[in-house]
């Protein structure tokens, strides 16, 4: 064993730990350049990437553990992958210390550079309908970097970037490892802030080239205020944007964003996005305790900003629940609150709802929501790790199984959505319950 490469006996003895308990013969392959683990488990393999939680952020991504930050990356889950991973993650935490301080010395390594190591750049998810796989959703994360300092935000922002090429290399071989999907591919571009990426528009064109079913820019608006950089996206390639707007009230803008000064620059930057030909413009609000109430107003608001009639093909508006985050029992509020302000917008007819397709998604039967708005059922969901809950559940006594993202409920399996619904977030169904779940015939 190289002396320099001190994680090795840990991932051995995980390893083992894992073996011995599954009974399937379990394997890691650790590279440090990225520092993701390529865990091998029976037939399956699965990327994680695993980072000293002080050193690279305290914010929960996929996991963490007392000394240890892991999310995976570049892997589609399938179904028992998530038995598989919790396997892993305990046996990880027996190690978890000793783990840390391994690959805190990564860093201080003079042949490992700074840069170029934690970036989840790539998360790789299968969209269901059911037991079919109706297409895949790559998340691409061009950088972590973020202009602003949402409450609810659950990402990295600290984690160093890839450069370019490397961003350009790892796309080419996603692309060449799913040509039988690219034309069913959506690609959400996500980040951090990824108009901060200097290698968007790049990553565009050569996604464009690829043949990438579609490709949407997920971002706060806040650059777009600047008229030329909003063409050079659109000369780019990029026809359907996914804005985040959490307010039309300053106030509660900076609020949610953590930031101040900002809200004339991300009005400003929709405004001028709302005057070019995008296909598709898409206002996402994240819903909380502070912006609920609002979403009425805000539908009108950005209805508003739409001044030009060779402006976006079609412009709507989504609505995610939170993921989870460290200020989340402050901010949360529950979806049957919130249905009510949903059925109001959609009467009012400012803008339409469109469906969310993500993990954070709320569930269209509360307060009959796929009533008011058809448009708002997802025709498929990610491919997260659920679990069902039997009548009568007490989360007090029965916990919700670790590697398990979503619940819903046992009485889910007779309603008409099940196949392509999410159900609820863990901690949400932890706290509210599933009592506001109605199954539709
Ligand atoms: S599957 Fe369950 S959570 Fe989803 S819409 Fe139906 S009843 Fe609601």
């Amino acid at each position: 064993m190289a002396r320099s490469e001190p994680w090795l006996p840990l991932f051995k003895k995980i390893d083992a730990l894992v073996t011995a308990k599954g009974r399937v013969p379990c394997r890691t392959v650790y590279d440090p350049t990225r520092r993701v683990a390529s865990v091998s488990m029976g037939d399956r393999s699965i990327d994680l990437m695993i980072c000293p939680r002080g050193r690279y952020g305290d914010q929960p991504f996929f996991k963490r553990t007392a000394s240890l930050v892991v999310c995976v990356a570049g892997s589609s889950l399938t179904p028992g992958d998530g038995e598989k991973i919790a396997a892993y993650l305990a046996a990880m935490e027996r190690h978890d210390a000793a783990l840390s301080a391994a690959l805190s010395r990564l860093a201080s390594s003079p042949s490992q550079p700074e840069t170029g190591q934690v970036q989840p750049l790539i998360q790789d998810l299968s969209l269901r309908d059911g037991d079919k796989v109706k297409g895949k959703l790559c998340l691409l994360s061009l950088t972590m970097r973020c202009n602003q300092r949402c409450l609810f935000c659950p990402v990295f922002r600290d984690a160093p970037e890839l450069g370019k090429e490397r961003i350009l290399k790892e796309l080419s071989d996603y692309c060449a490892r799913n040509s039988a999907h690219l034309p069913v591919t959506g690609v959400l571009i996500t980040g951090g802030e990824p108009t901060l990426s200097p290698a968007l528009g790049a990553a565009v064109r050569f996604m464009e080239k690829k043949g990438v079913g579609y490709c949407s820019l997920l971002s706060n608006a806040v650059r777009f205020a600047d008229r030329d950089f909003v063409k050079a996206v659109f000369d780019a390639g990029v026809r359907r944007l996914f804005l985040s707007f959490h307010s039309h009230r300053e106030e509660t803008y900076d609020l949610l964003t953590g930031t101040t000064g900002l809200y004339p620059k991300a009005v400003e930057g929709l405004t001028l996005c709302l005057s070019m030909p995008f296909f598709e413009v898409t206002c996402n609000v994240v819903l909380t305790k502070h912006n609920y109430k609002d979403i009425p107003a805000m539908a009108s608001f950005i209805a508003g900003l739409r001044k030009r009639s060779n402006g976006p093909k079609t412009l709507n508006m989504c609505v995610s629940a939170m993921n989870q985050n460290p200020r989340w029992l402050e901010l949360s509020i529950e979806h049957s609150k919130a249905a009510p302000f949903l059925r109001r917008t959609c009467r009012e007819g400012a803008l339409p709802f469109t469906a969310f397709m993500g993990d954070c998604a709320m569930p269209v039967c509360v307060g009959g929501l796929y009533r008011a708005a058809p448009s708002i059922v997802p025709s498929g969901r990610v491919d997260t790790p659920t679990w069902r809950a039997l009548r009568g559940w007490d989360p007090s006594k029965t916990p919700v199984p670790e590697d398990c993202l979503r619940v819903k409920d046992a009485s889910c399996k007779k309603c008409r959505f099940d196949p392509v619904c999410g159900g609820l977030m863990s901690l949400y169904a932890r706290r509210y319950g599933t009592s506001e779940l109605r199954p539709v015939k």
